[in-house]
């Protein structure tokens, strides 16, 4: 391993002015954390709102909802205005809620884009299977055969998808365009901007997901007049493991009346009245259902504090020198090794972590783990390596380079079984 390569490292994380952040978080010793695209680290802070929310739970009993430091009944409502920061919208196009997949559901059903008569779905075949899950029992409840009327547009390669292939597939008869903001495995960014732009021009309404990029890059939701997004809250925005998710719906769509229904949808100050008659809030609150997941929500009154003290634009600058870096690292020590990278190379279409294809990556990442890396794998050939901006120095980037090289050098991984675990 070349010297060189260190010393640039070292250089790096003296200039770096996100360092101070690493000591916030709780890293286990001895061992490199590259998997926070996955699963964010815990930080002090979280930790202590999660604490004090127990202790008003102890103290304060049912008054909770109303009292003491972070009033339950508008916990989630206190936290838009920090996540509008962090994904550029309005306070009032913002709302903590949900998951994922359960946004997804309540999004699309609320923006109601079969109404049109348009019938069909872009979406494409490198996405997550639970958004593909989602729409296929949409379309099926408008009597639409997801065969027929969900169209995936396809991947020349198995990682990336061409910008030109999605805009050609954003025909008349197209209802809406789902699409990933950075795809999973390959880590690819797409243009969000350009997308909704492109999908509007045919009178399709542009819906994205965005788990992979919240929390690592900025984004403009509002200005790009992106019609709705959703995102997990337990990657780069450590929110911890099924923490409450976010979502999106700009104000053009405002006020919304919500598919899935529910009490702690409605206007605030008229929601103790009972009434059967329902009164949504008049901003994107109304897409909340039943009683908030406090305890899940929690961990991000901490958390949403340091993103937001750090600053988007700061976290994106520091995130794309990481994995620079290790793209730099990879060419220079690994090029022996049969290793493909799957991500883009070009900043503009880089998420927050490198792909590296290997046939035998679920090994090689088994080996990783024994020696103290923490990578993940994604069936059936990919290593994905996440260096975090608010915890991961250059020089960790430079340790898990050294380690996978000795481990293929070596052929250490050939100990284990290159089969995937229950979990990867
Ligand atoms: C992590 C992730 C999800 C997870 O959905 P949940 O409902 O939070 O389980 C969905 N989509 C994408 C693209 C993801 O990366």
């Amino acid at each position: 391993m070349t010297d060189m390569l260190l010393e640039k490292a070292k250089k790096l994380d003296e200039k770096d002015s996100l360092q101070k952040y690493k000591n916030q978080f709780y890293l286990v010793k001895e061992r490199l954390y590259f998997d926070g695209n996955s699963l964010g680290l815990l930080s002090k802070r979280a930790e202590a709102a999660v604490l004090e929310i127990l202790n008003m739970w102890k103290h304060h009993q049912i008054e909770g909802w109303t009292e003491g430091k972070y009033p339950w009944f508008t916990l989630a409502e206190q936290l838009t205005e920090a996540i509008a920061v962090i994904v550029g919208g309005k306070k009032t196009e913002i709302m903590i809620t949900g998951s994922t997949t359960l946004n997804l559901h309540q999004l699309v059903r609320s923006l109601q884009p079969f109404n049109s008569g348009r019938t069909k779905v872009v979406m494409n075949e490198l996405e997550f299977p639970s958004d593909i899950y989602a729409i296929s029992e949409i379309l099926k409840e408008q009597g639409l055969d997801p065969e027929q009327h969900l169209v995936k547009v396809k991947s020349k390669d198995g990682h990336l998808l061409a910008e030109a292939d999605i805009l050609d597939a954003l025909q008349d008869d197209v209802a809406l365009l789902v699409m990933p903001s950075v795809l999973y495995r390959s880590g690819q960014l797409l243009d969000l901007n350009t997308l909704t732009k492109e999908a509007h021009k045919h009178g399709i309404l542009a819906v994205f997901d965005c788990s992979h990029s919240v929390g690592c890059l900025p984004h403009h939701f509002h200005d790009w007049g992106v019609d709705a997004a959703f995102w997990c809250t337990y990657k780069y925005l450590n929110g911890g493991p099924g923490a409450v998710g976010g979502l999106f719906i700009h104000e053009k769509h405002l006020p919304v009346t919500p598919a899935l229904a529910g009490w702690f949808g409605s206007d605030k100050s008229k929601q103790f009245d009972m009434a059967h008659q329902f009164t949504p809030a008049s901003d994107a609150g109304a897409l909340q259902s039943g009683t908030p997941h406090i305890l899940s929500i929690a961990p991000l009154i901490g958390a949403l504090s340091i993103s937001s003290e750090a600053g988007i634009d700061q976290i994106r600058r520091k995130s794309l020198a990481l994995t620079e870096f290790l793209l730099e690292g990879i060419k220079l020590e690994l090029s022996h090794f049969n290793f493909k990278v799957a991500t883009p190379e070009r900043a503009e279409e880089r998420g927050g972590h490198i792909s590296l294809s290997h046939p035998e990556a679920a090994r090689i990442c088994k080996a990783l783990k024994a020696e103290g890396v923490i990578p993940d794998f994604r069936a059936p050939s990919v290593i994905r390596l996440a260096p975090v901006a608010l915890y991961n120095s250059f020089e960790d980037v430079y340790h898990c380079i050294n380690i996978l090289k000795r481990i293929m050098f070596e052929e250490r991984y050939k100990k284990y079984s290159n089969e995937r675990g229950v979990v990867a």
